[in-house]
């Protein structure tokens, strides 16, 4: 059987949820309705993303090529650190790149959700992930294929590594998430750059939101900047915008319609496209197709599988809850 490996590195997340009628007042002891965890991070998600959208529910595989995802990141020598390596080895990731930080706490995100107003509170404790510090570390593992960074661990090791992994001839994807305007040497170490649209906006430094109409232009602006592949924007419930350079240096551009569908929570959506993606570029050789519309299509229909549940890691779908979408 042949083998793509993908390696994701990033970040690690315990989110923490607590759903309480009203937020206390300082001094207040106050009784809540629920308390939840689970296992997130855009790193982390991405990862298992991979990992299920390249296996059955049941474990299996379902054509002639394995693809084996490798999570790079850092948790805590702590209970969350020790379940958390467990939860992603059970979907079938290699943890072998997973630091555990000495005395490190792994990172929290606690979300406290008050029913009365409907709005969220994040209080975002990075913790391990943060631990490995600015100095350059190299963290590429050299059996991947294609590598797929985000931007919530260090920004001098996402600039570092995606630098180093273009040297060692990975492929290399970019999910800006959540965005910061990049360094503009950095678009020509980028295969291919996803960005939500408020992301395009940031890295764009445009005040001016962006509009499907608009995507023709911006696609275009990404790949005139550097970025050596394609470029895509994720639409929400319209989909995702590609522009792809060819073999003979045009650039071609699309809109992929999003699927419709019952949305109940939308929050692990981008970590599924963007997984998706990384699959299908591992099974294509390291590359994308000529003609990377069935791969949007297939995006597509993953992250909008992702949308129909509740929760992050929980709400990512496996391959053969997919294809019967296609
Ligand atoms: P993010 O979650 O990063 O903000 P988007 O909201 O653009 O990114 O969603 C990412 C992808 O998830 C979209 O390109 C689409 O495929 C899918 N998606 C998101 N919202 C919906 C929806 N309401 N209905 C169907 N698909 C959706």
């Amino acid at each position: 059987m042949v083998k793509g490996t993908i390696a994701v590195i990033g970040s690690l997340n315990v989110d923490c949820i607590t759903r309480t009628p009203r937020v206390p007042s300082g001094g207040e002891t106050l009784r809540v309705s629920s308390f939840d965890t689970g296992f997130g991070g855009k790193g982390a998600n991405q990862a298992v993303a991979c990992a299920r959208l390249a296996h059955n529910k049941d474990g299996s595989v379902p054509d002639t090529m394995e693809i084996k995802v490798s999570m790079v990141g850092a948790v805590g020598e702590d209970i969350f650190g020790s379940d958390f390596i467990s939860a992603l080895e059970k979907d079938h990731i290699d943890t072998s790149h997973v630091q555990r930080i000495p005395d490190g706490k792994t990172g929290t995100a606690n979300i406290i959700v008050e029913e009365d107003s409907g709005e969220n509170r994040i209080l975002f404790f990075p913790g391990a992930n943060y631990a490995i510090g600015d100095d350059a570390k190299d963290l590429v593992p050299e059996d991947a294929d294609v590598v797929v960074f985000q931007m919530e661990i260090p920004f001098q090791q996402v600039i570092h590594n995606i630098k180093l992994a273009h040297k060692k001839g990975k492929y290399v994807i970019l999910n800006t998430a959540p965005a910061t305007p990049l360094p503009e040497d950095l678009y020509g170490y980028i295969d291919c750059l996803i960005t939500n649209e408020s992301e395009a906006d940031i890295l764009r430094e445009s005040s001016q939101p962006l509009r499907v109409d608009d995507c023709p232009a911006v696609c275009k602006q990404f790949l005139d900047r550097g970025v050596r592949d394609v470029y895509i924007v994720t639409l929400g419930a319209q989909g995702a915008y590609y522009a792809k350079r060819s073999e003979i240096g045009t650039i071609n551009c699309k809109h992929v319609q999003g699927q419709k569908t019952k949305v109940v929570d939308t929050t692990a959506a981008g970590d599924t496209f963007v997984g998706a993606l990384a699959v299908k570029v591992a099974k294509n050789g390291g590359k994308f197709s000529a003609d990377p519309t069935n791969d949007l299509v297939f995006a597509n229909a993953a992250a909008a599988r992702s949308v129909e549940k509740h929760g992050a890691m929980a709400a990512i779908p496996y391959l053969d809850e997919v294809t019967p979408h296609l």
